[in-house]
């Protein structure tokens, strides 16, 4: 792709941008849109970032701050497990306890020096106890803490977010933020590429960031991908203004910005990557089938969305009825992705891959659907 090609995109009409789109979508994934059955543990709400527009951290002196006992997340996790879920997401805060004394003291009580050694205990936790396939969300990673969380998650995932400098300067969303450097972010991208980890990644759209950088950023992921092949999905997320946050003002994009943004996403990476828009985060989220999107990422039907709390998820059967009046089968994925379980390859750890392909059907997918809310 080249400049030329993508001031073509940024000019093209919606419509036949969002055709396009589709038939990139219908000739590679057909008429399938997956989810994925979870249930998110939120391991630790305190951060050493302070994103403008996040409303899941607390900070230290937060009555709320925490970090979840393995009593706790082994109670979650059996919930999910009994309501069929499996994947269990973890997400958390960037390494809290390198900024606030009262995060190393939790941790330190707990019996850990670093989140991450806690992260992989609490993963090895879950793959003993329960069924599920943990998959972490546990931002910025190191080569080393890559390969300790290797063994005992089947994917991992990081927000790209952008690639824009701009936002990291004073009065934007990510000043003073360490882990939200778009370099520290690409590292990421690429260790873990080097590293063979199935991986998640995305935008977050509408928090400042031009047209131009969101296609910068969508080019950054599909070159690490050209490279390593891991990118299992992206995530086109768009903002939503709380009350709670620096951005309570901020603007939250249109529909039409999010479905050029979904289709450009498309058209651009990769056709073997997943391309995710979540459904709770917009009345009229079915109109991103129309942009090409493949995939509606994770759904629980026993926690609620921790980063949008005050955004419900939808029925499991309900929106299954959705895309059927669109003309999709709705059905359930695993946290990894089939082209990765196919391959038999370097991908899935060995100590984790029978437990995997015994969860998978033989197109990859989910051997067990389950489209029943939660009882
Ligand atoms: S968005 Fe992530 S990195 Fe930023 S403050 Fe929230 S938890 Fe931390």
């Amino acid at each position: 792709m080249n400049r030329e090609f993508d001031e073509k995109l940024a000019q093209t009409h919606t419509d036949d941008l969002l055709s396009m789109a589709a038939d990139i979508r219908d000739h590679y994934w057909g008429r399938k849109v997956t989810y994925s059955r979870k249930v998110f543990v939120p391991l630790t709400n305190m951060c050493r970032d302070t994103c403008g527009y996040c409303t899941f951290v607390k900070h230290p002196s937060d009555p709320a701050a925490r970090i979840m006992t393995p009593e706790q997340v082994l109670a979650q996790a059996q919930k999910g497990a009994r309501q069929g879920c499996k994947e269990l997401l973890f997400s958390l805060g960037e390494k809290p306890e390198l900024r606030y004394e009262a995060a190393k003291k939790s941790l330190a009580w707990l019996g850990y020096e670093r989140m991450t050694d806690y992260l992989v205990d609490m993963c090895a936790l879950v793959l003993e106890e329960t069924p599920l396939l943990p998959h972490v969300n546990a931002g910025t990673l190191s080569e080393e803490e890559i390969d300790q969380l290797k063994p005992v998650s089947a994917s991992m995932g990081m927000m790209l977010e952008t690639v824009s400098r701009r936002l990291g300067r004073e009065g934007m969303p990510h000043h003073a933020c360490p882990d939200k450097t778009p370099t520290q972010r690409l590292r990421t991208l690429e260790r873990t590429g080097a590293k063979n980890v199935p991986f998640t990644t995305g935008l977050l759209i509408g928090i400042g960031e031009t047209w131009e950088e969101r296609i910068e950023a969508l080019h950054a992921i599909n070159a690490a991908h050209r490279k390593h092949r891991h990118i299992q999905e992206v995530i086109i997320q768009n903002f939503q203004r709380k009350p709670d946050i620096a951005m309570a003002l901020h603007p939250e994009p249109p529909l039409e910005d999010m479905l050029r943004t979904i289709a450009a996403a498309r058209i651009i990476l990769d056709p073997e990557i997943s391309l995710q828009a979540p459904p709770n985060l917009h009345q009229r989220h079915i109109a991103y089938l129309e942009a090409g999107i493949n995939d509606w990422g994770g759904i629980s039907p026993v926690t609620i969305d921790f980063i949008n709390p005050q955004h419900e998820w939808p029925e499991i059967r309900t929106l299954a009825e959705s895309c059927a009046s669109a003309g999709f089968d709705l059905v359930e994925r695993l946290t990894v992705y089939p082209r990765f379980i196919e391959e038999r390859s370097a991908y899935l750890d060995s100590g984790l891959t029978r437990r995997i392909r015994s969860m998978a059907g033989q197109d990859g997918l989910a051997r067990d659907q389950i489209l029943e809310a939660a009882e």
